[in-house]
């Protein structure tokens, strides 16, 4: 299958495609929910989006022949060999003490085998990664005596068609290559009228196209696995064991096919679940598109507009997310970032730099006010936020990186600007011990505290004011001593 990759990750598969301007992205580039109720539309031309489908993005046929011979050997595989060999052991012994009688314990084998590999089939198909349990053979729908009936149905065609010379031959060679298509079908509905419809067994390999020719020449050479395995085993030994130990013999032939069976399950049901969406087949719970998050997708709109240099129509699309998500900071963080780079008229830069600030403010994000406050300077030279507890907030931050200059700059002249601010002698008191602790004026810091101790002589804050104003004396003057 051509694999179309998104527009904007050369290595990630598209899931969603444009229909009217042929956009493809990713679901990261594209954050929707299949399941989505309304119609997807496009954000770069409005037209309708469509699903591609997770099979889509799943990786080619070809890479997985690795994990197709790993399969059998997952838990639930490998115990179902082991079963298998063992009940071959005990028929075999049985076989030897009663004779005909136990035909009922060689029938339970292959209806088994036919049953497993069936059943790898539907759940390959599903994209579920673990073989199917012992206990889940025996639900769903039954299709062993289906896959018998197929056999037979298949086999009576033959032999029509062996009377009919070349034209026959063509047809026999046609017909085996229809014969997976009519298991899968057979695993995937559980019935045998849908595998042995011509026009839904046709219409199978069509859909999966090319990968389904592929898929037969891979089956021919693995359906001659259990012979290799034969082959591998010394004449002699083998020789020696059908002498002494016909059922271990049995029980390996037995093993080694119905694991080829769980190799050759696991292509087909790998091809199916690429072609899930349009077989109709529901993927298994893990492999389900997240549900929708609107949010996601509003934002990831608005970073499709910006790799597109749509600078006017992002803005817009992240005004109308921030009305939408008031309080949301990435929201808020990523609308300021945008209008700070895109030329913004000045106004709406200062207008937002200050709601962010205040929400940075409040989630407790300081850290990130000074970086906000600077992109917003790179617009508006000499801004400073209206807020006297946004400022403090960034004065204290500034503070701690020891940068003093810009703190003093951003409370110093309060006295004049906000005399009445309940806020004042919280941001004075931390301009005193900028100048005290930060630019070594205690002379400064002093005159603070005393304008502070003057005009706010009743404040929740006058007992801490005036202890700091008596530690910065007694220092002073023991550094005088000192001197
Ligand atoms: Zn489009
Ligand atoms: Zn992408």
């Amino acid at each position: 299958m051509a694999k179309d990759y998104c527009g904007y990750h050369v290595d990630k598969a598209a899931a969603w495609h444009c229909v009217s301007c042929g956009t493809l992205l990713c679901q990261d580039c594209f954050p929707a929910s299949p399941d989505s109720a309304r119609q997807l539309y496009c954000t770069l031309c409005s037209g309708n989006m469509h699903y591609l489908g997770v099979g889509h993005s799943l990786p080619p046929f070809w890479s997985q022949m690795p994990r197709f011979f790993a399969y059998p050997f997952r838990t639930n595989g490998w115990i179902f060999l082991a079963l298998l060999a063992f009940l071959t052991i005990a028929s075999g012994k049985l076989l030897r003490a009663h004779g005909v009688v136990a035909g009922v314990p060689i029938f339970i084998v292959v209806a088994l085998g036919i049953r497993q590999g069936l059943r790898v089939i539907e759940f390959c198909s599903r994209g579920r990664s673990r073989p199917p349990s012992i206990r889940e053979l025996f639900d769903g729908n039954p299709t062993v005596l289906k896959m018998l009936g197929l056999v037979l149905a298949y086999g009576a065609m033959v032999r029509v068609l062996g009377h009919v010379g070349w034209p026959g031959i063509a047809g026999m060679i046609c017909l085996s290559g229809l014969l997976p298509a009519s298991i899968m079908l057979l695993a995937i509905h559980g019935s045998l009228r849908d595998a042995l419809d011509p026009i839904q067994v046709v219409q199978l390999a069509a859909r999966t196209g090319w990968s389904y020719l592929g898929l037969i020449l891979v089956l021919i050479v693995t359906a001659q696995g259990p012979q290799q395995v034969v082959a591998l085993i010394p004449a002699a030994t083998l020789g020696r064991l059908a002498e002494s130990n016909p059922e271990v013999l049995m029980a390996m032939l037995v093993a080694s096919t119905a694991y080829f069976n769980m190799v050759m399950g696991a292509m087909m049901g790998y091809l199916l679940f690429q072609h899930h969406q349009g077989l109709d087949i529901r993927p298994d719970d893990e492999h389900r598109v997240a549900p929708a998050d609107n949010r996601a997708l509003e934002m990831a709109r608005a970073a499709i507009l910006v790799r597109e240099s749509r600078y006017q129509d992002a803005l817009r699309q992240m005004a109308g997310m921030v009305a939408d998500y008031p309080n949301d900071i990435a929201v808020l963080e990523y609308y300021h970032k945008l209008l700070c780079v895109s030329d913004a008229d000045p106004d709406r830069v200062q207008l937002h730099t200050e709601r962010y600030l205040g929400a940075l403010l409040d989630a407790q994000r300081k850290s990130r006010m000074i970086g906000a406050l600077e992109a917003a300077c790179r617009v508006v030279p000499h801004y400073k936020p209206k807020s006297i507890p946004v400022r403090r907030a960034l004065a204290e931050e500034y503070f701690l990186q020891r940068q003093f200059k810009p703190a003093v700059a951003l409370i110093g002249m309060l006295h004049k600007e906000a005399p009445n601010s309940d806020d004042l002698p919280a941001a004075y008191y931390l301009l005193a011990r900028i100048y005290s602790e930060g630019l070594r004026d205690d002379g400064k810091a002093i005159m603070i505290l005393d304008f502070l101790l003057k005009h706010c002589p009743g404040h929740a804050m006058a007992g801490e004011i005036e202890n700091y104003r008596k530690v910065i004396l007694a220092l002073g003057q023991t550094s005088q001593v000192a001197g």
